[in-house]
């Protein structure tokens, strides 16, 4: 699965934010072709504490960088560097490549800006995933063939990049893939940023179920309070309690401090 793209410029606009195309890299940061064929689409991050779209366009518009990608994002805005038809210097680099096929000449390379601290934000990663799926759309790239065909830099080589998702089973990494994968499926009756709301919420919720379940005693294990166990091994020896069934005590938190307290006040002597 391949496009052929010779447009350099086919996304004009996503999630409301126009790609703004007026300050292109120097054209010594890349290579030009008049078309090429697409497979990939890289996610990067520019490793900066704290930057913008803009002053990364601005410093790959002039001098020989060495480097350069297609696309900026940051948290409001979009730059596009190189013309898709170019191939950006983004994943090149190296001999040790992990990836058998995806190179500088059949990639699109986004960079997705810093918002303090060298981490890339929820909303610019919210950004990226639909500039992202727009690309996926613009290369025929199916909500099915997502896992295939977008990668992390990580993912190409070895280098930690994004490196909030550069590991081997990364959550965030998993997540903005179902993010583009949610968005190509146009199945969202929830915006990206309501989503991570209800996620959450849910979280919060399992957590406080999690709190209020009755606590079940069911070997006596390290699990078991040692207040209890003295308690619970007199009981046992005596044949007075023992496992039901497969052998489990199943005592409740309140059974096993009325025993206790029973125990206490001597009347299991
Ligand atoms: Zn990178």
């Amino acid at each position: 699965m391949a496009r052929t793209v010779t447009e350099g410029f086919p996304i004009k606009s996503f999630a409301g934010i126009t790609i703004i195309t007026n300050l292109l890299s120097s054209t010594s940061n890349y290579y030009s072709y008049e078309s090429r064929n697409i497979k990939y689409i890289v996610m990067h991050y520019t490793g900066n504490s704290s930057d913008t779209a803009k002053a990364n366009a601005n410093y790959f518009h002039s001098g020989s960088r060495g480097a350069s990608a297609h696309y900026f994002v940051d948290e409001n805005t979009c730059y596009q560097s190189v013309a898709l038809n170019n191939a950006a210097w983004a994943v090149g680099g190296t001999s040790h490549y992990k990836h058998k096929d995806c190179r500088n000449l059949n990639s699109v390379n986004i960079e997705m800006c810093c918002s303090g601290g060298h981490v890339v934000s929820k909303k610019t990663i919210s950004n990226a995933a639909y500039l992202c799926a727009e690309l996926c759309k613009h290369l025929d790239i199916s909500a099915g063939n997502v896992d295939t065909y977008v990668l992390r830099h990580y993912d190409v080589w070895d280098k930690s990049c994004p490196a909030q998702w550069a590991n081997d089973n990364s959550q965030g990494w998993a997540d903005f893939k179902e993010m583009v994968k949610r968005i190509l499926n146009g199945s969202e009756g929830l915006t990206v940023t309501q989503y991570e709301e209800l996620k959450s919420e849910i979280a919060g919720l399992k957590k406080a179920i999690e709190e209020i379940k009755p606590k079940i005693y069911r070997y006596m294990d390290n699990n078991m309070p040692e207040w209890a166990k003295p308690t619970v091994q007199k009981l046992m020896d005596r044949g007075i309690i023992s496992g039901v069934a497969d052998n489990c005590l199943d005592l409740s938190n309140d059974l096993l401090r009325l025993i206790v307290i029973n125990d206490r006040a001597g009347l299991y002597d």
